[in-house]
């Protein structure tokens, strides 16, 4: 199945053309230190994701910043180092994109970069980069300069079924070349950490558990270490616009915890964005009722430290209960919502002859994979 979905990029092009930018001009870096030693990351403005500019990820807005030439990149880095004062077990160093994305980051500035990086004390460094930017002469180079201290790289999966990918998420990227990204950072012994997601724009929350619970089996058997991101609804993306039309269900934490106790007990995975850490640009955040949202993002916390799945297995509230009645709930089959997500996002940003000319098309593709990919799943 070909992975480019171009009726989603276009979607996405024009549904973020008036965004809200974080990255202004005046906005160089931006540092994240948890409170212990764990860790700390420095995120530095670019343009942005290379797959953002031309039509990108449905839940996704890591934001674009103007142009930035190289030696702004660099000085943004040196900046942000020394505001640093601490010293962290794993340090990430992040675009807001692909960190090995040569047209995000200029391969000058990025080995000046990690230069910068090397002379810091930060016992690990971690990065996050599209799976199609990962090569060999790419991680020799990097190698050269952080050589064992580089020890996981972060790349976006969120889920492992192409069809999942291409229709409801608009990756743009099969599952065939994430396999060989990850083969190749296992044999250079660097930890390949898969981004998943704990719902999916478009699925029910009943599908996006089940997608969510098989690419987590997908990472433990490809020996991907599985980082099961919360999906939050932020504006100018593809979701909001679902979202806003009705045409989904809000994002749930019980969503997270119910794939967390799921998984294989003896096998480690990272869970990420819980908490919303103030993102510039939220509508609503994944979470359960006001009653007991805090004690939730409490065990949550306690659970990333302890790993004891019963602080998660005790919580309670009727909240959980409504949202697993919801798994129940009858709906039509998924190419069929797919078709109408797509007619309700052409009429509201592509005009109104769009789905004339084209709906046909689209919705026979929407059926031809589904039913390619039904044999995998
Ligand atoms: S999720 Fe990653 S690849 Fe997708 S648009 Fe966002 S930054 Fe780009
Ligand atoms: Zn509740």
């Amino acid at each position: 199945m070909n992975s480019i979905n171009q009726f989603l990029k276009d979607c996405d092009v024009k549904s973020k053309q008036d965004r809200t930018v974080y990255w202004d001009d005046n906005t160089l870096y931006s540092i994240r230190e948890n409170p212990d030693d764990s860790f700390a990351g420095l995120w530095f403005r670019t343009m942005g994701c290379t797959h953002d500019r031309s039509g990108g990820c449905t839940m996704c807005d890591y934001s674009a910043g103007p142009k930035t030439d190289e030696s702004t990149m660099v000085e943004a880095v040196r900046q942000g180092l020394r505001k640093i004062t601490g010293r962290y077990d794993t340090f990430l160093i992040s675009p807001s994109g692909s960190m090995l994305d040569s047209s995000e980051v200029p391969k000058k500035a990025r080995e000046e970069i990690f230069h910068l990086l090397k002379e810091t004390k930060h016992r690990t460094f971690t990065l996050e980069t599209r799976a199609d930017t990962i090569n060999q002469p790419i991680m020799d180079e990097i190698l050269s300069i952080l050589d064992k201290r580089l020890k996981k790289i972060y790349i976006g999966i969120e889920s492992s079924s192409d069809f999942i990918n291409k229709y409801c998420i608009n990756k743009g990227i099969g599952m065939e070349q994430i396999e060989r990204s990850v083969k190749l950072l296992n044999d250079y012994n660097i930890t390949p950490v898969g981004n998943v997601l704990a719902g999916v724009p478009i699925l029910t929350q009943k599908e996006s558990y089940i997608v969510c619970k098989k690419s987590i089996n997908w990472c433990f058997e490809n020996h991907v270490v599985p980082a099961v991101f919360v999906t939050h609804i932020k504006e100018n993306t593809l979701y909001n616009r679902i979202y806003q039309m009705g045409l989904c269900e809000p994002p749930s934490l019980w969503l997270l915890i119910d794939s967390i106790l799921e998984a294989p007990d003896e096998l480690h995975m990272e869970i990420c964005w819980y908490r919303t850490y103030e993102a510039f640009n939220l509508i609503k955040a994944a979470d359960t009722c006001p009653g007991c949202y805090d004690n939730v993002l409490n065990a949550l916390d306690k659970y990333c430290k302890y790993r004891d799945k019963d602080i998660l297995r005790k919580l309670d509230c009727d909240c959980k209960k409504k949202w697993r009645e919801g798994l129940e709930r009858k709906e039509a089959a998924l190419p069929e919502r797919i078709t109408r997500v797509y007619k309700a996002l052409a009429d509201n940003l592509l005009g109104k002859e769009y789905w004339d000319k084209n709906g046909k098309d689209l919705e026979s593709m929407i059926y031809r994979d589904y039913k390619e990919e039904a044999f995998k799943w």
